[in-house]
């Protein structure tokens, strides 16, 4: 029987045949090398599937290329993009646990999806890195965009950050705010989330509404940030991001704002 191959690099590139499909095969085209891990992941469209990862230097053999799994999303069904992102943390964890953070002692697969310290015990799971990013809003009709230095492009994103240790979500967004533009918010709401697997983050979106402050700019991150009219937006981050589907839906829901 055919399986489904997702073979990962260490810099989060994915072997794509043709440049645009997942390897299906008997054997995988790349031989797993030793020491990496394959796991089984769920069917993708009732085929078997499974991943694993290679080292830095392995060649694509003729016919495949290794293309970044954030770029993959325009080259594969979106469906299979996100089970390609499942599959790409499971290949980060094992390229970085391979030793008990607490003990130094290699560690060993306890279970399918995580590993066990056979010396200090230690139970080792695949992180996962919540992340923030905020829509802000002033009246109906305003909303704050920035385009931070890391950007790839000119496009306007929204406010964004990681969660703090020892912090709530709710502290996690008004700090990041504060941070980033010197602005007080309100009325918090929760929109939804997405797996940011970019190696390993979790999105979670929300909207925020505009309480007081003058802008005030972190310079070290963004190189700008100012209020745009609805109708009157710049380019804005591409449709797979949770930065898009929080303006989409403010652009289409004025009656919630
Ligand atoms: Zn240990």
């Amino acid at each position: 029987m055919e399986k489904y191959w997702l073979i990962f690099n260490p810099s989060n590139e994915i072997l794509l045949k043709n440049g645009s499909e997942i390897p299906l095969s008997l054997l995988p085209p790349i031989a797993p090398q030793e020491d990496n891990h394959t796991f089984e992941l769920p069917d993708i469209e009732g085929i078997k599937s499974f991943c694993f990862g290679v080292s830095g230097n392995t060649q694509a053999p003729e016919g495949f290329e290794f293309i970044g799994l954030r770029e993959s999303h325009l080259k594969l069904p979106l469906s299979i993009h996100y089970k390609a992102g499942k599959a790409s943390e499971l290949v980060n964890f094992d390229f970085t646990y391979r030793f008990c953070p607490r003990c130094g002692t290699k560690s060993y697969y306890s279970s399918p999806i995580s590993k066990k310290c056979p010396k200090c015990q230690k139970e080792i799971w695949p992180p996962i890195n919540p992340a923030i990013i905020v829509l802000i809003y002033r009246g109906k009709d305003e909303i704050l965009l920035s385009h931070a230095l890391n950007f790839k492009g000119n496009f306007y994103g929204l406010t964004a950050g990681f969660l703090e240790t020892g912090e709530s979500i709710e502290e996690c967004i008004v700090r990041e705010i504060k941070e980033e533009t010197n602005l007080k918010v309100k009325n918090i709401r929760y929109f939804g989330s997405q797996p940011w697997p970019y190696p390993s983050q979790e999105m979670l979106g929300f909207f925020a509404e505009y309480d007081s402050g003058e802008i005030k700019i972190q310079e070290e991150e963004l190189s700008d940030c100012r209020w745009f009219r609805r109708g009157f937006l710049p380019e804005i981050p591409p449709k797979i991001s949770m930065a898009r589907m929080l303006i989409d839906y403010w652009c289409t829901h004025r009656e919630e704002f």
